[in-house]
């Protein structure tokens, strides 16, 4: 299916590893051209060139920040002549117990997770919406369906963002101008981040780290994780021409994780 993305210009955040990386390959292979952004440098001038060898015809920007503030934002924004399409992430807050979170913590977790996606389309959609074309693609998490107890800050903020982008996508002045804006919700992907959380369960459990990446694995109905490539690929779908009646919704991306029927 040829997605019809062709030329336009894709700002995904976020994307030196992981699903961010996922979203930006896939899009680079349906000729994207994107601004990237993370704060290593080392892993976001890698990943620049791994999609440059994919589509050699694209454009791809790196551009070294912390999407979580002002300065990081405007610097991937000057990036990209336009932003046809905005992938929103940035790192997921850490685990732990409420009672131990005061309001630096909570406000690091809305600036990461809320405010800095919601800044983004704030600086984005109008401009989508006059030029006729638009996509924002949100990745948040399966956390904000099923809460995870001990990611609470991730459970409310991402929460606080879903109810923020319902009323968004909603707007007229946004859906009937072809600007549609969605969230991602992956259940559990092979990621760094994944596998850095399974080792520090491993160290609180004293258990191997293989037993824990196995037993969580085997939870899951799919029987495995999911992969970048595939978040991608969904991500790139609903970035297409194709997508263009489809807003406002919560993908759940699990393997079958989540138990209920809606
Ligand atoms: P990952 O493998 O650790 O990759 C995270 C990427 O984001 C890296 O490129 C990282 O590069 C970049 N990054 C992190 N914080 C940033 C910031 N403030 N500014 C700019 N770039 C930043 O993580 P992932 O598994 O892909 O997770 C992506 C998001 O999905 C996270 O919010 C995570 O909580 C959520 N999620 C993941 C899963 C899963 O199973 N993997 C499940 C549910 C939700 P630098 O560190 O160099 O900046």
């Amino acid at each position: 299916m040829d997605l019809g993305l062709q030329g336009k210009w894709a700002l995904v955040c976020a994307a030196s590893k992981g699903l961010g990386k996922g979203c930006a390959q896939a899009l680079v292979a349906e000729g994207v051209n994107v601004v990237i952004t993370a704060r290593g440098l080392e892993a976001l001038h890698e990943t620049a060139a791994e999609l440059r060898r994919l589509a050699p015809g694209v454009e791809v920007r790196p551009v070294a920040g912390d999407i979580t503030t002002e300065e990081g934002r405007a610097a991937a924004l000057e990036a990209a002549p336009q932003v046809d399409i905005l992938v929103n992430n940035a790192g997921g807050p850490p685990p732990g117990d409420f009672r131990d979170w005061g309001r630096e913590e909570w406000i690091a977790a809305l600036d990461a997770n809320m405010l800095a996606p919601i800044a983004l389309m704030k600086a984005t959609v109008d401009a989508m919406a006059q030029r006729g074309f638009g996509r924002v693609v949100n990745i948040t998490s399966g956390a904000v369906k099923a809460p995870i107890d001990t990611l609470g800050l991730s459970n409310g903020a991402r929460s606080g963002l879903t109810g923020f982008v319902a009323g968004l996508a909603r707007q007229p002045r946004l859906a009937s101008r072809n600007v549609t804006v969605n969230n991602l919700l992956p259940g559990p992907f092979a990621t760094d981040r994944l596998r850095k959380n399974t080792q520090a369960a491993a160290e609180r459990q004293g258990r191997p780290m293989e037993s824990v990446w196995d037993q969580r694995r085997l939870a899951v109905p799919a029987q495995r994780y999911g992969t970048p490539e595939e978040f991608g690929a969904a991500c790139a779908f609903l970035c297409s021409v194709h997508a263009g009646f489809i807003t406002g919704q919560n993908w759940l991306l699990d393997g079958g994780s989540y138990p209920g029927t809606f």
